[in-house]
């Protein structure tokens, strides 16, 4: 049941009368090329079930291989979450019985993770750094998706049947548990979803996965809990499951904080369970009730042999990772000679990463940032999409960039290659090349516009040889409309003062 917005605590009475617990699972796809414990493909969005094998589709007989590459990227998440890696661990089986998993048992960890004991500095809008304890990162499989056909809300109440693809079972997926987040007050919110911006940013710098939140690549299930000021002990939680969006992972958290309060101060009792986050009420409804560990019945899984790294391999994985989000900016901090508040702003508006790429793609950074902060993020803003998700890459940017420097391109025509990219018109070079839009810069071309626009307009000719210089300008934007702007309009003036000596 879903309770009425009006229904919910002032959000400010919440935080005079509780203390927030949370905790956050996010559960990340790894991009390796096979599933975890088969060789099937992991292509997103193939045809239904022409990605699985016996294997993942858990038929008798059938035996799993761990996937190195899986392991690998599990310890080099651990490494740069601070965590301890394993010398020793297993996988388990989490039994239940649900149509999405048909081995009736989701292979993961249970008990012995491959890391734990990490944490994630965090920082905040205005500066503040709030650090997050990691309880564990571990290995386990993704799940099948099922699609309820013939209802109205996509979900399997009211569906005429539902169809099973199970190309993603056996996807590998590490999810990582925080320690419960105490402390965080009026802020938990913000820190909930600063929290999982950090640990996207993290994630992608590892280059472990495509951490598409929309393509459910990166998911967030929030735990959330209400004690009243000064006690100690935890209330009952509720867990949110697969939010899919930053925004949406603070609105849940502030959802349920106002929900939960409502409910305590009305002498009622949280009840523990899933709860689904709807995006376009920004409310959440009942799910099912949670199971406990018990109900899974985990018992370690007899046909994997345990994963043992050593430690030289992980010392050598320690010593391979890439600069990482917060190393990154503090360098080009002090590269770019950037004030506190510029780095923040760069960082909040998704723009930090995307400017470095392009400078390493070999643009300057002044222009790299200026296209970025100011006519791409308006683009992006009128496409209500992210940064990053806008359809041009750091070295398509790079190489308009580049055609400005070397004067193929006006700042004005530049925009228009942009303009093009971004339709999906091709390479920056195409764009130029089928929009027709190089600078004019063959003199006599330009002569020959400047010509017919002094012929056109006897009167201003006659003012500039006389010596009224600022007579020019006219001229001047009779060839730039001539030139339909691909004229570079200082040589042009030149051009047109020559002629008038
Ligand atoms: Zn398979």
């Amino acid at each position: 049941m879903t309770t009425d917005i009006s229904d919910l605590l002032d959000y400010d009475e919440v935080v005079e009368r509780f203390d927030p617990v949370l905790g956050l699972e996010v559960h990340v796809e790894l991009h390796t090329n096979t599933k975890m414990f088969c060789g099937c493909p992991t292509t997103f969005g193939a045809e239904p079930n022409t990605q699985v094998c016996p294997t993942c589709l858990g038929l008798p007989g059938s035996l799993p291989v761990v996937n190195g590459k899986g392991v690998e990227s599990a310890i080099r998440i651990g490494l740069a979450l601070n965590c301890e890696i394993a010398e020793w661990c297993r996988f388990a089986r989490k039994n239940y019985f649900y149509p999405d998993q048909p081995k009736n048992f989701q292979t993961s960890q249970y008990d012995e993770p491959i890391a734990y004991n990490g944490h994630l500095d965090v920082v905040l809008e205005d500066g503040e750094v709030f650090r997050v304890e990691i309880e564990r990162a571990h290995m386990e499989e993704d799940t099948g998706k099922s699609l309820h056909v013939g209802g109205s809300t996509g979900r399997i109440h009211g569906a005429d049947y539902s169809l099973l693809d199970y190309n993603r079972a056996g996807v590998p997926l590490i999810e990582i548990v925080t320690k419960p987040i105490v402390g965080a007050g009026e802020r938990a919110p913000e820190i909930a979803k600063a929290y999982v911006g950090a640990l996207r940013d993290l994630l992608r710098a590892l280059d472990v996965s495509d951490v598409r939140m929309d393509q459910g690549s990166l998911r967030c299930d929030a735990n959330v809990s209400l004690m009243p000021k000064g006690a100690n002990v935890f209330g009952t939680r509720t867990e949110t499951k697969n939010v899919n969006s930053l925004r949406s992972v603070e609105r849940a958290v502030r959802y349920e904080m106002r929900r939960h309060a409502a409910v305590l101060v009305g002498g009622g009792e949280i009840v523990q369970e899933t709860r689904h986050f709807d995006e376009s009420t920004a409310t959440t409804s009942a799910g099912r009730r949670k199971e406990t560990a018990e109900d899974y019945r985990y018992f370690p899984e007899p046909d994997l042999v345990p994963v043992a790294p050593s430690r030289e391999w992980v010392e050598e994985l320690r010593a391979t990772l890439p600069e990482l989000p917060w190393e990154r900016r503090k360098r080009v901090q002090a590269e770019w000679n950037l004030s506190d508040l510029e780095l923040r702003d760069l960082v909040s508006a998704g723009a930090l990463d995307l400017i470095v790429s392009t400078v390493d793609a070999g643009a300057e950074p002044d222009a790299a940032r200026s296209w970025w902060v100011s006519y791409l993020a308006q683009q992006a803003n009128a496409r209500g999409v992210e940064l990053d998700a806008l359809p041009i890459t750091p070295v398509q940017l790079a190489r308009v960039i580049a055609l400005v420097a070397e004067g193929t391109l006006t700042n004005k025509l530049a925009r228009q290659v942009v303009d093009g990219v971004l339709a999906g018109e091709g390479e920056p070079d195409e764009v130029v090349a089928t929009r027709g839009l190089k600078v004019v810069s063959d003199d006599s071309a330009l002569l020959a516009a400047v010509d017919e626009a002094l012929a056109a307009q006897p009167d201003v000719a006659e003012k500039i040889r006389s010596g009224k210089v600022q007579a020019a300008g006219a001229v001047v934007g009779a060839v730039m409309k001539a030139t339909k702007g691909q004229a570079d309009a200082k040589r042009v003036r030149e051009l047109v003062l020559e002629r008038c000596q």
